[in-house]
């Protein structure tokens, strides 16, 4: 691989930065535009599109593309757009690390000084940096892992490769904010505002206000009112509790819209599917054991929640314990 082919497999990396200087390309209107193209691939489909670039020059652009595109979303400072944005880089890296060789994968790694061992055909990471980047899945939680020594024990090279998209993701959610750039950056981050969620969540319903929900349904809906990603499960466990309560399938929509990788048609399908099946909401044991619970509230279901008293529920949302 040419060292201008890892620049737009991995344009976030120092070697990319490094590139772009010397190449001396200059923020053009062309440049803007096709980092806003990029931006909206983003969002429209959850991960940004593979170069196709063939020339030199193109591959240049590409490069510039992604410096362009973060400028608009340091000038946007949107949370949303970021977030989203910072998904579908990251899925993008992923992929193309998946066809590359372990020089290149580690290579990538040392950006982020994601260090793996290999130890009797083992491969172990450090217990810090696998809590780092790790994904909020429960699969991947500490309690189902071999540890030795302050190491991991990684089950794959597909998991290896799921850190450092973890820690891709990370660095792109830093994007520093912009004050004053050039005219064509601030109408590109303008037109992007069409893409931004219509209805946030303290417009959509009074049964959601603080308080009326358990400590683990309001941390969910907290992660969505920051534009935060959620794993499977909790998606799964707020729809299921959401329509337990009665609340109505647009409204709910709406609550998802804000999650950075949303599809219109996936939510909605898998909402109606939760729907049909009618499936129970799970008891705090069970969510429990999938990382979601953050409170002792001892009411054996999420659902119970409105049978504690008012001083009990205040208690256990400040300090996660009863009075
Ligand atoms: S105890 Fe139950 S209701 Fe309370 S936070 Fe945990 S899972 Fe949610």
């Amino acid at each position: 691989m040419s060292q201008l082919e890892f620049c737009i497999h991995y344009p976030f990396t120092s070697v990319a930065k490094a590139a772009l200087e010397q190449s001396g390309i200059a923020i053009s209107d062309r440049i803007v535009e096709l980092a806003l193209q990029r931006i909206k691939t983003a969002l429209k489909e959850g991960k940004v599109a593979k170069s196709s670039a063939l020339h030199d020059s193109e591959k240049i652009e590409n490069i510039a593309s992604y410096a362009a595109a973060r400028m608009i979303l340091g000038f946007s400072r949107n949370r949303f757009l970021i977030n989203a944005y910072a998904v579908a880089e990251s899925k993008r890296a992923s992929d193309y690390l998946d066809g590359e060789s372990d020089e290149i994968i580690d290579k990538v790694a040392g950006e982020f000084n994601i260090k793996t061992e290999e130890k009797n055909g083992n491969l172990l990471i450090p217990v810090h940096i696998y809590l780092k980047y790790s994904p909020r899945d429960v699969h991947y939680r500490l309690s189902n892992r071999e540890l030795a020594n302050g190491y991991v024990k990684l089950k794959s090279r597909h998991e290896k490769i799921r850190l450092i998209e973890g820690a891709i993701k990370k660095h792109m959610e830093k994007i520093p904010l912009v004050k004053s750039p050039p005219e064509s950056i601030k109408i590109a981050a303008e037109k992007l505002k069409e893409f931004l969620p219509k209805i946030q969540r303290q417009e959509i319903s009074f049964s959601l206000a603080s308080g009326e929900v358990p400590p683990c349904i309001e941390k969910l809906l907290d992660s969505l009112k920051k534009h935060e990603n959620l794993p499977h499960q909790a998606r799964w466990y707020l729809a299921v509790y959401l329509i337990g309560r009665g609340m109505p399938m647009e409204e709910i929509v709406s609550l998802y819209s804000n999650l950075p990788d949303y599809n219109e048609k996936i939510t909605r399908y898998q909402l109606d599917h939760a729907k049909k099946k009618g499936y129970a909401v799970p008891a705090c044991a069970t969510i429990l054991t999938w990382g979601l619970c953050c409170a002792d509230c001892k009411i054996g279901s999420p659902l119970n929640w409105q049978k504690l008293g008012k001083a009990d529920r205040e208690s256990l949302l400040k300090t996660g314990r009863r009075i």
